[in-house]
């Protein structure tokens, strides 16, 4: 590649942090790309421009028009298509470097495949829109002790976050339960492309420092954006917590699939999902989703109406997705209606 290309990484060589030496570890290595919207698919353009010698792209979702304001790799024809982002990007990645390898893989990543998928990965950029993906990955980079960087975005606001086994807490230490309560999402709180890209290259930035061998000098640190107040700052990340189950106890709960599985109900064309351990506000949920959408709700069920699906959502955190058998699908209505 380099010798039908000299040129081709000659000013990423050029950067001292980089060189020679790694620029041969980039195209080395292996990373995983856990959820190609629109940081992953930002992720996923750098790392390819970059070299990363192999890139593994995981997702469960297919191309909308809604994600071309800000899902950097994709066109119109892949949402007139509605393809899956897993393969249109894998298809752009291909034009922008022929000569690296990329492997598509259109599922959702769960206790039962991740082992299998992530098989190999060097490192893991998180690019999901749910914390319950998030832990896994989580309960999984630490039993295997690899880095893995966190990061969302939402509105004008975003942050990132390093996960360094042994050396710095992990998403589990930070956060030992979901944020509780009803969570803006996309697409009921908006989202601004610019800080997309703000923090996808925050994550990028420090997954190269790791590749080409300076994760040691890496500051463990959460960095948060908000384009639009201006604000950015940071706080360092304290040592792994001696308590945390996942780093400090190693009980790998997410990996264990203790956690309850979404089943297509045989026959009604719909979905049960029952992800949340939480109960959930429906007056709360009413008031977000009513701007979206015809939602009927009392004491006892939300009903929202998102033609051609039907979801409705129980105090407990149930919810049946109507107008569909595939899991994958519920599960991303559920994440981005009623949040993670
Ligand atoms: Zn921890």
């Amino acid at each position: 590649m380099l010798v039908m290309e000299p040129d081709r990484y000659s000013r990423q060589i050029l950067f001292p942090g980089i060189g020679a030496a790694g620029q041969q570890r980039l195209g080395a290595s292996r990373v995983a790309i856990v959820g190609c919207g629109a940081l992953g698919s930002f992720q996923a353009g750098a790392l390819a421009r970059a070299g990363v010698g192999q890139l593994l792209i995981v997702d469960r979702d297919y191309v909308e028009w809604s994600n071309l304001q800000r899902q950097w790799l994709f066109e119109e024809s892949d949402a007139r298509d509605a393809l899956p982002k897993a393969i249109a990007a894998a298809r752009h990645l291909a034009a922008i470097n022929s000569g690296i390898q990329v492997q598509p893989l259109v599922a959702d990543l769960t206790a039962a495949n991740i082992q299998e998928a992530l098989e190999g990965a060097s490192l893991i950029l998180d690019g999901t829109d749910n914390f319950e993906t998030r832990y896994l990955v989580n309960d999984y980079a630490i039993r295997q002790g690899l880095p893995w960087i966190y990061g969302a975005a939402v509105g004008s606001y975003g942050l990132s976050m390093p996960i360094l086994p042994g050396r710095s807490a992990c998403l589990k230490c930070v956060y030992p339960e979901p944020p509780s309560g009803v969570q803006p999402t996309c697409e009921t709180a908006g989202i601004l492309n610019a800080v997309t890209s703000a923090i996808a290259s925050i994550q990028v930035g420090d997954a190269l420092k790791i590749l080409a061998g300076d994760a040691a000098s890496l500051r463990p640190r959460i960095t948060t954006v908000d384009l639009w107040s201006g604000d950015v700052r940071q706080v360092a990340l304290p040592a792994p917590d001696p308590q945390c189950e996942a780093c400090g106890q190693r009980h790998f709960v997410h990996l264990e699939g203790a956690r309850r599985v979404p089943i297509s109900l045989c026959g009604r064309n719909a979905v049960q999902i029952h992800e949340l351990s939480r109960p959930i506000d429906l007056r709360e949920l009413e008031m977000t989703l009513s701007p979206l959408g015809e939602v009927r709700a009392n004491e006892f069920a939300l009903r929202f109406f998102l033609a051609p699906y039907e979801i409705t959502v129980f105090p407990d955190g149930r919810a049946i997705v109507k107008g569909t058998t595939d899991t994958g699908l519920a599960r991303s209505l559920y994440a981005r209606y009623v949040g993670s």
